[in-house]
């Protein structure tokens, strides 16, 4: 295989990036072999910094010490009539806290089978989760967990997958057990004793599949892959994960990277109703009138979130009538009269940490009191007095004055990203908008696409029926524009071959709802929020397909359309964001071009869903006659590769 020379650019700029302890940002499109430059750029940084250990065996990379600890361990297992194993049994019967016992485990576990200190002292590192790994390592961060997965089956190191124990818990009745993190702290569990975990774990490297390799030595692989996570080249986790710590000395590899803002954004905002607000302080309060039996300081911790809920309440209701939204300097002035600058995240994390959600909750249902906390807690933010914006609004559907609703969100989030160096990767990534979220610097590369001119037409279309077209918030309430777009594309159609699909996005729901109402397609698949992509993917298979989706929803992002699946594409006006929206008025003061931004990260998503790889190749119409104005707003490589007729 030889790589085309994009490839072989964006490898030599991040390995130049790293080598000067910079990190890099590159942006390279949809089919361009991303996945196949990150395992390249990965193994060969961990190849230089651990002296060709890839090149062994896989298994011989694991210190000596575990396998003997393993070996011994696995002996343990086997009923071996001694009275001295027999001890060692008995005692184990009633090790079922994790890691708490472990300490005492491993000491009787090295005296009776003649481990030394220094190994003993290892093996009690890794089961207290405080062993440091002596090698370098890369982690790998993407969306979801099939890609995650994707990427674990090509790679050539040991990885370890970090998934919750929603995931791993090998109960069968997992589905019905309605918080299993809960449920696997308090109770007992026989997947987990340690004599099997250290087994698992030995075993999990001797297979490609190390979750079905904990699972046959019956070693529950959530706490196998905790344990394995140390001793692996590579860590596989979602976006999601990443702003837990890790091994602060890895490499950060992040694919999909415009998706991580998304995540930075979620992890700054919070929005809860006066209802659940109210819901949660009665709870609360017939808790803590009931539990005598708390010690004072947790007892104490509980009253301030109480207090500061009391209080929030007071402000809910005080805005309820009048309020439409504030931010900064009102937000500010609004928090000092209801006395809400107080800072109780350590009473929050104890709240969460003791799990007392399941201790008060009773009937209530449990995202509610998850709602009241994350508010709480983005209250205790040292931005939330001059970074913030908060806005109130009614539920639509209802009368009932309870279900007004406060929505609390960070205006500039921020997140750092605690490793040695990262590399981000994505398809449609805009510099400024990308680095203003990250506390560390990136230098910045752009790469053209790897398929030829001739395989991405683009063509801007400015008239319909004769008219100049433009499809705004106005006009996409003329029901005629509807009737003419369906035309357009159901002629459109008609012109393709039979084996060949089409896709077209547009701007919003309620315009795919009049859209629907116009067409007459016998083979069509309108997007619905919450249809799992499975469904569309089935249907997408069928020949001569049209897809209507909405720019930025789910079609736009997570399938595959490559090759006929679709031929050609047609995007239905600039997906602008809602101007009437407060958070996007205060974007808007602080970055005027924000709309534009906003609307062609999503335009530039939906055109990357067309050409997928080196031999793909497709037509795009873009329909409005503002997009030659805003030709700019272009990805590079649309720019560069697609030609316009
Ligand atoms: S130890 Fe593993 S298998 Fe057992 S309850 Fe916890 S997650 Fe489930």
């Amino acid at each position: 295989f030889k790589p085309y020379p994009q490839q072989i650019e964006v490898m030599e700029f991040v390995s130049k990036c790293f080598k000067e302890s910079k990190n890099a940002l590159v942006e390279s499109p949809t089919g361009t072999g991303k996945s196949l430059i990150i395992r390249a750029i990965m193994l060969e940084y961990l190849k230089s910094s651990n002296q060709n250990q890839q090149q062994q065996q896989q298994t011989s990379k694991l210190p000596d010490w575990l396998f003997q600890a393993a070996i011994k361990a696995e002996q343990n297992q086997i009923a071996v009539e001694s009275s001295s194993v027999q001890k060692l049994r008995d005692t184990l019967k009633n090790i079922h806290y994790f890691p708490q016992n472990s300490v005492n485990f491993i000491n009787q576990l090295c005296v009776m089978n003649n481990i030394d200190f220094v190994q003993q002292q290892q093996i009690n590192d890794l089961l207290t989760y405080t062993y440091q790994p002596q090698h370098k390592q890369a982690i790998f961060s993407s969306r979801t967990h099939s890609q995650l997965q994707q990427f674990q089956k090509q790679i050539q190191l040991t990885s370890t997958a970090l998934a919750s124990r929603k995931v791993y818990c090998m109960h069968q009745s997992k589905q019905d057990i309605e918080d299993i993190d809960y449920f696997c702290k308090n109770n007992s569990c026989i997947y987990r004793k340690q004599e099997q975990l250290l087994v698992g774990l030995v075993k999990s490297f001797q297979s490609a599949d190390f979750v079905q390799a904990a699972q046959k030595e019956s070693a529950c692989p959530y706490y196998v892959s905790l344990l394995r996570q140390n001793l692996s080249d590579v860590i596989l986790m979602t976006h999601q994960q990443l702003d837990e710590s890790f091994n602060q000395n890895a490499v950060l590899f992040v694919d999909e990277a415009h998706q991580l803002i998304n995540v930075v954004k979620q992890k700054h905002e919070a929005e809860v109703s006066l209802a659940e607000l109210d819901q949660f302080q009665l709870k609360l309060e017939q808790y803590l009138q009931k539990s005598t039996f708390l010690a004072e300081n947790t007892f104490l911790s509980l009253s301030q979130i109480l207090m500061q809920l009391q209080k929030l309440i007071k402000l809910t209701k005080y805005l309820q009538n009048q309020f439409v939204a504030a931010s900064k300097a009102d937000l500010a002035k609004l928090l000092a009269e209801f006395d809400l600058v107080i800072f109780i995240k350590a009473e929050i994390e104890l709240f969460r940490r003791e799990r007392f959600t399941h201790r008060i909750r009773q009937k209530l249902n449990e995202q509610v009191i998850y709602k009241a906390l994350q508010f709480l807690e983005l209250l205790c933010h040292e931005d939330v007095q001059s970074q913030f914006l908060l806005v109130g609004s009614h539920d639509q559907q209802s009368e009932n004055q309870k279900n007004f609703r406060l929505k609390l969100v960070h205006l500039e989030p921020k997140m750092e990203l605690k490793y040695k160096n990262v590399a981000c990767f994505g398809g449609t990534l805009q510099k400024d908008s990308f680095t203003k979220h990250f506390t560390q610097k990136f230098e910045f590369l752009q790469v053209g696409h790897i398929i030829q001119k001739d395989q991405l037409k683009i063509k801007v279309i400015k008239e319909l029926q004769g008219k100049e077209f433009v499809f705004n918030s106005q006009t996409q309430q003329n029901e005629q524009i509807y009737h003419d777009l369906a035309l357009y594309v159901q002629n459109k159609r008609k012109t393709l071959p039979k084996e060949q699909n089409m896709l077209v996005f547009m701007p919003n729901y309620a315009s795919i709802e009049k859209l629907k109402k116009s067409i007459q397609l016998e083979n069509f698949t309108i997007e619905q929020p919450g249809t799992p992509l499975q469904k569309y993917e089935e249907r997408c298979k069928l020949e001569n397909h049209v897809m209507i989706g909405v720019a930025g929803g789910s079609l736009a992002e997570g399938i595959d359309f490559k090759d006929d699946l679709c031929r050609f594409l047609i995007i239905i006006g600039i997906p602008f964001p809602n101007i009437g929206d407060f958070y996007v008025k205060e974007m808007l003061k602080m970055d005027k071009d924000y709309l534009l931004h906003q609307a062609f990260i999503k335009v530039n998503q939906c055109i990357g869903r067309a050409v997928r790889w080196v031999g793909d190749w497709a037509s795009v119409e873009l329909i409005d006659s503002r997009f030659t104005q805003y030709w700019d707003y272009l990805s590079y490589w649309i720019k560069q590769i697609g030609q316009s007729k």
